[in-house]
């Protein structure tokens, strides 16, 4: 048997008094807990939640930015053998219903306010709701109660339920980056093994490390590679409810943040942060995950704050580490690494839909896994299963190359391909290219419909502050510099980039909002 729950309970016995998270921009008794605080309250709560009737195998939703009060309800869920199904933050009405319906929740924990017009239909069709801390959140839902009061005046549990190693733990909805969202079923066992494999072979977390705690906690990303990880560890968490690049950049130069794991969004964030004259914490490593980390952030980054930084990859349904570039071996900017221990990766034919079939070394083509790390599937869905599991490996979707070496590297998304009178182009390439024009900041390449070519190649870019450009020369500074069909006809120079909730550009919104524009 096992538990992720076990992360926690641990912990706390082995370092009782070591502060496990300090909550950024906070004072007070709530802005810091130790392990042995932290584990006292998800006993209490685990205890509060079994009073209302929630048991082995019940699904618990729970919208909660990154503040203690995450880990204390995620864990005591888990503890009590339910499945925890974080809601991304940023969901609106709808999106928040949906999950609330398509997982059946039981209950609902609320410290966000976002919930707002979805509950009292929840609460119709039967969901329960509680609510943790954020008082302003928590004004506008009095009736519903506290559940902290209930955890006060419940009987807590003594220790974590005993899981069979497949029964789920999290039931995680994709970002809805291409569509909508599908709840993957994590299992107890491959999300300890992530996280037993992440520390032993990947991260080189210490103990003594303080972890930069930015990525949102509902993420696959945030969950394992940041929370379970440092949990494991006994290591410390500077959380940031919300990600703004000076506050974070002061947060971690404040607490002597140690450990930077972050989706590139945020990478260049802090870089903007740092050049607009924020202080600079001491990193000693930084680890960029989630989507594709251009060469020229990677390479700034390295130099402005003097840390190396790991690349890896992965995804929702793989718990999510798939691969990474190793530590203590050789690191190869612009690869994803190879393969994670225990997961493993074959490049296969991508016309292909019914069986996978193996495509040569260095060929092109879709990169697909099986191990450990896989997830149970979609809840409730069987064809997306059938087509996402293909004789046991997990279609990923992404467009990828693997050398003889077996380093990986991701040219693109499948969807995100631009197909432009016949030739292929992948935006990943052209966004490398017009991130090292000085005056961009970031940059977004998408495809929009054309009468004459099928797909234009347009470019969505970001300046950096104070710096001048114009869309020509921006244009012709790609067009110099790759094939001529590659290079974006279209640059549009934009105040900021739509970010879904995991902090990733969102190539559909771009999309749809220039496509409707020409009509
Ligand atoms: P949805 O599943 O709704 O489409 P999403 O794809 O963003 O949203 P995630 O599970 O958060 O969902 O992200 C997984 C995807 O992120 C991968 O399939 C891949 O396209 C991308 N990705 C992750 N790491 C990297 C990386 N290092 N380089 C390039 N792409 C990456």
């Amino acid at each position: 048997t096992i538990s992720v729950a076990t992360i926690l309970a641990e912990s706390a016995h082995r370092y009782p008094d070591k502060t496990a998270v300090i909550w950024a921009g906070q004072t007070g008794p709530q802005s810091r807990a130790t392990y042995a605080e932290l584990w006292r309250d998800a006993k209490a709560i685990a205890g509060a939640l079994k009073a209302r009737g929630v048991g082995r195998g019940d699904r618990v939703a729970m919208l909660v930015p990154n503040v203690p009060d995450f880990p204390k309800v995620y864990y005591a869920v888990l503890a009590i053998g339910a499945v925890a199904v974080p809601i991304h933050l940023l969901f609106k009405k709808d999106e928040i219903a949906h999950v609330l319906r398509d997982s059946g929740a039981k209950l609902v924990v609320i410290g966000a306010p976002s919930l707002g017009e979805a509950l009292p239909a929840a609460m119709e069709g039967g969901v329960d709701a509680v609510s943790v801390l954020l008082p302003e959140a928590a004004k506008d839902l009095a009736p519903i109660p506290r559940l902290e009061e209930l955890a006060a005046a419940a009987e807590p549990i003594v220790r974590q339920e005993a899981m069979g190693p497949l029964e789920p733990a999290t039931l995680l909805y994709t970002s809805g980056t291409t569509g909508t969202p599908k709840g993957a079923v994590g299992a107890h066992f491959s999300l300890v093994e992530q996280v037993n494999v992440s520390l032993i072979d990947l991260f080189d977390m210490r103990h003594d490390d303080v972890v930069f705690g930015g990525l949102p906690l509902f993420h696959t990303f945030g969950q394992t590679c940041v929370l379970n990880t440092a949990f494991r560890k006994g290591a410390t968490i500077v959380m940031l409810p919300k990600f703004e690049p000076a506050a974070a950049l002061t947060a971690m130069a404040e607490h002597g943040a140690t450990v930077f794991t972050a989706v590139p969004t945020m990478y260049v964030g802090l870089l903007a942060g740092a050049r607009a004259g924020a202080p600079k914490p001491q990193l000693r490593y930084a680890v960029s995950g989630g989507a594709p980390l251009p060469l020229a952030v990677l390479e700034e980054f390295s130099d402005v704050f003097g840390a190396t930084v790991y690349e890896g990859y992965g995804l929702t349904e793989t718990s999510p580490v798939v691969s990474f570039n190793p530590i203590g071996k050789e690191i190869r900017p612009g690869t994803i690494g190879v393969p994670i221990w225990g997961s493993d990766v074959l490049i296969a034919d991508p016309e292909v839909d019914d069986r996978i079939v193996e495509l040569p070394r260095g060929e092109l083509g879709e990169l697909v896994v099986r191990g450990h790390n896989l997830f149970k599937g979609y809840l409730g869905r069987p064809e997306a299963n059938r087509e996402a599991v293909v004789d046991g490996w997990f279609r990923t979707g992404d467009l990828a190359t693997m050398g003889d070496d077996d380093y990986l590297t991701i040219v693109d998304r499948k969807k995100d391909m631009i197909l432009r009178n016949g030739y292929n182009v992948y935006p990943t390439e052209v966004e490398g290219v017009m991130m090292r024009h000085p005056a961009v900041q970031a940059a977004a390449v998408f495809g929009t419909p054309h009468a004459k070519h099928g797909q234009e190649v347009e470019a969505a870019v970001v300046l950096k502050e104070g710096a001048s450009a114009t869309p020509e020369e921006l244009r012709d500074f790609v067009k110099a510099k790759i094939a001529a069909y590659k290079f974006p006809r279209v640059v549009r120079i934009v105040d900021e980039l739509p970010l879904g909730p995991s902090g990733k550009v969102l190539k559909r919104e771009l999309t749809r909002v220039y496509t409707e524009e020409q009509q």
